[in-house]
């Protein structure tokens, strides 16, 4: 299996990475997409995969930076003729986001139109996702893989369950948080996983920085949490990713940055404290996520 890491960031827009998307692919050439935020459909073509090609997207939970791209990953299926619906895991809401996307739905003009041309009234189960709201549990399985999942904490549950993935395929077994502060449930999934992709939002001098504003719940996990939450787990590998921009020195993104974070404290040397902090607990093989890094296994 390889697993190529289509978006690393979070919720702003950051001219180098995309938001949350995991894709892993068989040696068959099937994929499976954890998350599609935005811009990991235009990364999917940089590493040469095909939307047609994936068969399951399983959306984490439903905060923008995990769904933005999903209506242009499955019109753009539509388009490239995929024949069959794309299966969609999520949370519960996530009937729901899909019902509102194509027919009679936010792209219901594009809908009309394109669906107009022959080829395309052929193929309108491309933009009927075949969507299973999941429960903690046995997600999916089919004759190559098993997804098992379970609530994670980050938002509350009544507005959006929260979900973390554990995959096994091909003899191999993975992990992702999804968006998580450090539960329980997380280390019980990655469990002596061969990779964990773990969220890793903000650095300590940012989460400081941010528990003193007023700038939401903090909801995720910091890096020496996440050391402690990879050792206990015993994963071979952790690949730390959903970074909050705190590595950015991109003009128009500290701007925008300057609510969320200490924008004086922005740059790349802060990997440095995110490597420092995670090691603290966890000595194994440590990767810090970016967009199109991919990982053979
Ligand atoms: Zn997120
Ligand atoms: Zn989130």
């Amino acid at each position: 299996m390889k697993i190529t890491m289509l978006g690393t960031g979070a919720a702003l827009l950051d001219p180098d990475r995309a938001q949350s998307g995991i894709l892993v692919t068989l040696s068959n050439g099937t994929h499976y997409l954890f998350d599609c935020g935005a811009g990991t459909s235009h990364n999917m073509i940089r590493a040469h995969a095909n939307p047609v090609d994936v068969k399951l997207v399983f959306l984490t939970h439903l905060h923008h930076d995990h769904i933005c791209d999903f209506p242009l990953f499955a019109i753009s299926g539509w388009m490239y003729n995929r024949q069959t619906a794309p299966i969609v895991l999520g949370p519960r809401g996530t009937q729901h986001f899909c019902d509102h996307l194509f027919e009679g739905g936010a792209f219901e003009s594009d809908f009309q139109a394109r669906s107009a041309y022959g080829a395309r009234k052929e193929n309108l189960q491309a933009v009927r996702p075949d969507v299973r709201e999941v429960s903690p549990g046995l997600a999916y399985a089919d004759d190559d893989v098993r997804i098992d999942c379970d609530w994670v904490e980050h938002i509350p549950r009544e507005i959006s369950e929260c979900f973390g993935v554990r995959m096994e395929a091909e003899g191999k077994t993975i992990a992702f948080s999804g968006d998580t502060a450090p539960c329980d449930a997380m280390v019980k999934l990655a469990q002596d996983v061969d990779v964990l992709f773990h969220e890793c939002t903000f650095p300590e001098a940012f989460i400081e920085f941010r528990a003193k504003g007023n700038v939401g719940t903090y909801s995720h996990t910091s890096p020496t949490d996440l050391g402690k939450i990879a050792k206990e787990a015993g994963v071979k590998k952790l690949v730390a990713t959903h970074f909050g921009h705190f590595d950015s020195t991109h003009p128009t993104l500290q701007e925008i940055a300057k609510a969320h974070m200490p924008v004086d404290l922005m740059g790349p040397h802060q990997m440095d404290d995110v490597i420092r902090d995670i090691r603290k607990n966890y000595d194994g093989e440590l990767l810090l996520a970016h967009d199109l890094m991919r990982i053979d296994l």
